[in-house]
């Protein structure tokens, strides 16, 4: 159990985050990271959230 520490979980994997320094800056704020790993891995998921889905110049290729 948390014991009033601020240290605040893994947005990625829940762990605590012993150091701080792996941080993202994201449209829903600061993201803090246990690791670089982590990091990097939100990174993918993130960058492909914000990609379009829809591309319209193949909705017509007949
Ligand atoms: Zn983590």
């Amino acid at each position: 159990m948390l014991n009033g520490k601020d240290k605040e979980p893994c947005v990625l994997c829940g762990q605590p985050v012993e150091i701080t320094g792996f941080s993202l800056t994201t449209s829903n704020g600061v993201q803090k990271f246990c690791c670089a790993g982590c990091l990097s891995i939100y990174q993918l998921l993130n960058e492909a959230d914000t990609k379009p889905t829809i591309t319209p110049l193949l909705t017509k290729k007949k």
